[in-house]
């Protein structure tokens, strides 16, 4: 029998779940990735993702030809291309890994239904997390939408089987050169133009190894580092684990590993990734809230809009807003599609808090620029910070956006990182130049504060009082 394999968001061999299953069950073994218009055609044709995505593609060809296979690429409609190809090829079964956004299981059963119209059929499995769907549950059956409790049935439930690795290379020999893989196309052959990545990121699979062999060495720092931007504290593995180009099984064992010998380093990070399951099985349980605020008494608040509201949007996103942490971080993402994860927090909270705008609206930006965009992790952080969310802070936490950058930016490094015009400042005038130093400012091109954080603060909590109000 022949089995095809079409890879994701799971871009390698190793640990592949799905490739693992297949070559367990079949004589040969066929593998496609389709870059799939459904959502291609809709992006900007200048995109970091899909060029990263190319480059995973290149990486993964050249494992499964090592190993006696190889990739074919489409560029096509997936939800058609898919049964078309099974059929062309022969297979009985096309074996992939869950996908759990609503678009993606939509698309899926589509799939599933084809497959079925010529007796074929789809075979899906867990690969991306490590725990999903029903698997983490209450005592009572329900789900959990508190995070430290889940956290704590999770480390309660988690052990060898659920770490180890799926041993592909044992059983690679039933993979075979798939008909018609001429290799991975390049932009512009799909419809992009070039765009620079940053260098550190590295090249899918391989990339992911040399960041995690940098990482495993500062692990153990991390609780102490992770917070401030300037610093190498976080693992900078985000964008490999939205693409599945690092296996989340081999990093979580990695983790849990040295958390048992005592590392809090690595006890921390582990705990980040247990928020990745976290909100993956929130986004199972209440697709609704990826549209809608999860709890719906949220959806009450006014926003502003108008021509003054999109002229504060545009500022935000273009990093004009005269707040230097703000700026930096809006600058690092969009010259590096990637954000730290304090910034994340901050700058969120500035959109919704500061400037009074719809969540939704941070949401899509960082959506369309961060390169580790993922649904359920986006759209919970943004839920967070607006506090909407399951166990989201509370709406009348407000962050000031000066002493964050006072805390975790003290010496202004960051700030002057991506805020160049700045560099000059002290580190007292650099959180807060037009209040701390006018003067030089006059000489500086860099804008005014856009909202005072006092009187916006007040503002706040009155928009959100409605929360509070019968419907
Ligand atoms: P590390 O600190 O090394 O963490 C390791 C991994 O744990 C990350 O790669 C990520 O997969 C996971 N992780 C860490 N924090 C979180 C978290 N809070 N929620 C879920 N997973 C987490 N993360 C995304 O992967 N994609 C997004 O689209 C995304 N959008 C966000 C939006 C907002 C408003 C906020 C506040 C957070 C968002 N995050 C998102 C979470 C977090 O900021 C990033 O995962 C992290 O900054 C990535 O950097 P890193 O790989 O160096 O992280």
């Amino acid at each position: 029998e022949r089995a095809l394999v079409w890879f994701r968001r799971d871009l390698r061999v190793d640990d592949h779940a799905a490739l693992y299953h297949a070559l367990r069950a079949a004589r040969t073994v066929y593998c496609v990735f389709v870059l799939d218009r459904d959502i291609l055609d809709a992006l900007p044709r200048q995109d970091r993702r899909v060029a990263f995505i190319l480059g995973a593609l290149q990486v993964l060809d050249d494992d499964l030809r090592a190993l006696g296979g190889s990739l074919l690429v489409r560029h096509a409609h997936a939800g058609d291309e898919i049964p078309r190809l099974a059929a062309e090829l022969g297979a009985q079964a096309v074996f992939t890994n869950h996908d759990d956004e609503p678009q993606a299981l939509a698309r899926d059963a589509q799939v599933a239904e084809r497959l079925a119209s010529f007796g074929a059929e789809l075979r899906t499995f867990k690969d991306h997390v490590v725990f999903e769907r029903r698997e983490v549950m209450t005592t009572t059956g329900g789900a959990y939408g508190v995070f430290t409790p889940y956290k704590n049935a999770w480390l309660r439930k988690v052990n060898d089987f659920y770490l180890s690795s799926y041993p592909v290379e044992r059983h690679a020999s039933a993979l075979a050169p798939t008909p018609g893989a001429r290799g991975v196309p390049d932009l512009a052959e799909i419809g992009f133009e070039a765009v620079a990545l940053t260098p550190h990121l590295g090249q899918g699979s391989r990339g992911a190894q040399a960041l995690l062999d940098d990482f495993l060495d500062r692990m153990e720092r991390y609780d102490e580092t992770r917070d401030f931007p300037a610093v190498k504290g976080p693992s900078y593995l985000s964008v490999h684990l939205r693409f599945g180009t690092v296996s989340i099984r081999r990093l979580a064992r990695l983790a849990h590993q040295r958390m048992q010998g005592g590392d809090r380093g690595a006890e921390v990070w582990l705990s980040e990734l247990i928020w990745r399951d976290f909100y993956h099985q929130v986004m199972h349980h209440h697709p609704h809230a990826m549209a809608a605020a999860f709890r719906a008494e949220y959806d009450r608040i006014t926003w502003e809009s108008g021509p003054e509201a999109d002229a504060l949007f545009r500022a935000w996103c273009e990093g004009r807003t005269g707040f230097p942490i703000v700026d930096a971080a809006m600058r690092q993402l969009n010259q590096t599609g990637y954000m730290h994860n304090r910034l994340r927090m901050v700058t969120a909270s500035f959109l919704t808090k500061d400037l009074g705008l719809d969540w939704r609206l941070g949401e899509a930006y960082f959506a369309q620029q961060l390169l580790d965009f993922d649904l359920a992790a986006n759209n919970g952080g943004w839920q967070w910070a607006s506090s909407s969310g399951c166990d989201a802070q509370p709406y009348f936490r407000i962050f000031n956006p000066v002493s964050q950058s006072e805390k975790f930016d003290g010496d202004g490094k960051f700030i002057r990182r991506y805020c160049p015009e700045l560099a000059s400042l002290d580190n007292k005038a650099i959180h807060a130049p037009w209040e701390r130093a006018p003067l030089a400012m006059q000489a500086i091109e860099y804008p005014r504060p856009v909202v005072n954080h006092a009187l916006a603060r007040e503002r706040t909590l009155a928009r959100y009082a409605v929360v509070k109000s019968r419907a």
